[in-house]
């Protein structure tokens, strides 16, 4: 008879729950760290990773109560040290439970497989992927520097390269060195949204063959996600190109990480664990001993801070700073134009000067983008006799007018109800848009422009791309691919328009009414605001030959405002320096560290208290034991407060900051609180809360 195994495994369970998503079993055969296996759960059987070996039975509960492993998913290598480390650190730091960490990693279709069909799976994998490299065009001088630069560094680094600079060639020759030198490295390549850029999943194909490549985004069906798993899991995909998800990708010769745009906010997940994928790849490059390259035009500050340059009083930051600062070939960046929107007629949505630039532009035969932050016709309704807004009974917001289908919509719980024929509270028949969306942007368009010609002598055709004109599967595809064919000749849109493509005949790019950004109650948003136009921006003359005649254009009640000042310039490094100057002041991220905790309940009332009874207890803890009351001092808790988004389909919200100069101290309060959460929430006068999470490093306060 052979002896038993007892192991703790990392299994699925409920957010918070307090045994953190590790269970004991006992198995009647050996297994090993790492590997996947079926286990009982209640009257369910599921997937689990073993995640500990143990000498004895476990302590707390009788053997007979311990139940048996059903059995290990064949085939299958475990997984391997680094990958069990990411996520253990992840769950911890990110504050949710290891369970499910680990198994929100794995794809979601390995849950459902028995070990036949898994075989089956397996069977179908080509063994030995070749990579068939392709070569790239001759580095310019400054690529050339970057990659011996990273050659004989060991990182992070980070890349600051104007939009156009080649920064792409420099992953891809990375890449290749990489390959070329290691017969088994493998390569992660990180961008935001796959969907966005269609042109790069090409490019990165093209260069080493379709059979080395996977993709990963949540846009792939289960079948598609567990084969490009299975690929790099067994390290037979050599490049995994991903969205934020992929941090968490089996690799197990993982040797280069690029993230590309590293500033955009969405690498950070915003549900269940809230991850930051950019900051993972960082930890996850030291564990697996792997290159990591951050690469931007617009560097988030936090990883601008941290690539400081040493200075006879600050041994700098921990990142290698990289620079490419010239766009490859000729080509220029666009001039950027500020105008003046005080000096136009009241309520003028486009300036004159703006229209006669895009009418002259078109009848050249080139391309204008239009760039307006907001969906719809207007963001609200408005009766000018009663004062009756259009606001959705479930949030704190306003339903947005959609003239297309004659809609109020709330976009935040989805609510949609035909506009009413008049006022619903005084019946008086003239209720009026207030405020302009993208909607009203392109109506208003055709009518200024609706008598210039192109010119082959047929009229203007202008189109809009946002959330709503893509909301069908392949919609963005099929619209991106009218743009790029020269069927556009005016592309109004929301921030969707100003990522990465490559539209070779823009020439002009226009920002209608960024100023909201400039006053809002969320530090980041000039941040978001800088880095949005500088990118919009790069949208125009990426052509060499029309480089020179090509524009930026920014509509403002505020043409001196530093943050324009700095983007006329094209100058990142001066608004960062101010805006890092400003943080610095007000004690805020990158120079401290922040954690939200929120709550979520039929009242505010109630969402506050349960944050407020945290706090208290979390303070009376730490003070009462000599070797946590300096946390006190080194964390501060503010008391709770109501979201901006206060109500979401008729839930109250609430949220409490955390903030020290310590990531460390913050981690370690964080830890005690999540015990004392447990406490205060089972009081019942805190039952009408409906949950609690926890947001690390948030993005939005
Ligand atoms: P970025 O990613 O910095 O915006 P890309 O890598 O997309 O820049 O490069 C911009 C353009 O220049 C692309 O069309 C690319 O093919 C081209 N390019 C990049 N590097 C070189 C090079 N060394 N020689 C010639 N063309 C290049
Ligand atoms: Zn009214
Ligand atoms: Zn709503």
């Amino acid at each position: 008879m052979s002896a038993h195994h007892w192991i703790d495994v990392a299994i699925q369970t409920p957010a918070h729950s307090p045994v953190g998503g590790l269970l004991s079993y006992r198995s009647p055969f050996g297994v090993q760290l790492g590997q996947l296996v079926r286990v009982p759960l209640g009257k369910r059987d599921v997937l689990g990773v073993v995640w500990a070996l143990r000498d004895a039975a476990p302590a707390d509960m009788p053997e007979s109560a311990v139940r048996d492993v059903l059995g290990v998913l064949e085939g299958l290598a475990p997984l391997d040290s680094a990958w069990r480390q990411l996520v253990q650190f992840s769950a911890q730091y990110y504050q949710r439970s290891l369970g499910e960490v680990a198994l929100a990693a794995l794809p979601p279709q390995l849950r459902d497989l028995t070990s036949e069909q898994l075989a089956r799976r397996l069977k179908k994998q080509t063994a030995d992927c070749a990579v068939q490299t392709t070569p790239g065009p001759a580095l310019s001088e400054e690529q050339g520097t970057v990659l011996a630069q990273m050659a004989s560094g060991t990182g992070p680094f980070l890349l600051f390269g104007s939009t156009g600079s080649g920064k792409t060639e420099v992953y891809l020759q990375a890449v290749e060195r990489m390959l070329a030198t290691d017969p088994q490295a493998q390569a992660l390549l990180m961008v935001p949204e796959i969907n966005l850029t269609p042109q790069l999943e090409e490019r990165v194909r093209a260069r080493f063959g379709s059979e080395a490549v996977v993709s990963m985004h949540s846009g792939m069906t289960p079948a598609q996600r567990l084969k490009g798993w299975l690929a790099a899991h067994a390290g037979h995909a050599r490049i995994v190109l991903g969205t934020r998800m992929a941090i968490f990708a089996s690799m197990p010769h993982l040797k280069l990480i690029v993230v590309d745009e590293e500033h955009d906010p969405s690498y950070k997940q915003q549900e269940g664990a809230r991850y930051s994928a950019r900051d993972l790849a960082v930890y996850r490059g030291k564990l697996q001993n792997a290159t990591v390259l951050l690469a931007s035009a617009t560097p988030s500050l936090e990883s601008w801070h941290l690539s400081r340059p040493a200075n006879s009083e600050d041994p700098g930051g921990r990142y290698q700073r990289l620079l490419m600062p010239s766009r490859i070939g000729t080509a220029l960046l666009p001039k950027v134009r500020r105008v003046d929107m005080n000096k136009q007629p009241r309520r003028a949505v486009l300036s004159t000067q703006l229209v006669a630039a895009i009418q002259e532009r078109v009848e050249r035969g080139e391309q204008c983008m239009l760039l307006l932050n907001r969906r719809g016709y207007a963001p609200v309704l408005h009766c000018a006799d009663c004062g009756w807004k259009s606001e959705c009974k479930h949030c704190s917001a306003f339903r947005v007018f959609h003239k297309i289908d004659r809609t109020l919509r709330c976009h935040h719980c989805g609510l949609t109800e035909r506009v009413p024929r008049a006022c619903p509270e005084c019946g008086n028949a003239d209720i009026a848009p207030i405020g302009r969306g993208t909607e009203q942007l392109e109506e208003h368009l055709g009518e200024l422009l609706a008598h210039v010609l192109r010119p082959d002598g047929t009229p203007v055709r202008i189109a809009r791309i946002d959330a709503d004109s893509t909301r069908l599967k392949g919609a963005l595809e099929s619209q991106l691919a009218q743009v790029h064919s020269g069927e556009v000749d005016v592309l109004v849109g929301t921030q969707m328009i100003a990522k990465g493509h490559d539209f070779r005949r823009i020439t002009l790019v226009a920002a209608v009414n960024p100023d909201t950004a400039l006053f809002s109650s969320d530090f980041r948003a000039p941040e978001r605001l800088f880095a949005l136009l500088m990118q919009a921006a790069g949208r125009a003359g990426r052509d060499a030959a029309q480089s020179a005649s090509s524009e930026m254009w920014v509509q403002t009640f505020h043409p001196q405002h530093a943050l324009f000042e700095a983007l006329k310039k094209h100058d990142y490094p001066a608004f960062a320096a101010s805006e890092l100057a400003e943080r610095t002041a007000a004690d805020l991220p990158p120079i401290s560290h922040q954690a939200l905790l929120r709550a979520d309940a039929r009242t505010q009332e109630a969402a506050q208290g349960l944050l407020n009874a945290a706090r208290e207890a979390l303070e009376a803890q730490l003070s009462a034991d000599p070797s946590t009351v300096d946390l006190v001092l080194q964390v501060s808790v503010y008391p709770a407060v109501p979201m901006s988004m206060q109500r979401v389909a008729d839930v109250e919200r609430a949220q409490m900051l955390l903030e020290s100069p310590s990531r460390m101290a913050l981690q370690k309060v964080l830890w005690h609180l999540h015990g004392v959460l447990h406490q205060v929430r089972s009081q019942p006068e805190h039952k009408g809360v409906i949950r609690w999470l926890v947001d690390v490093d948030p993005q939005a306060i």
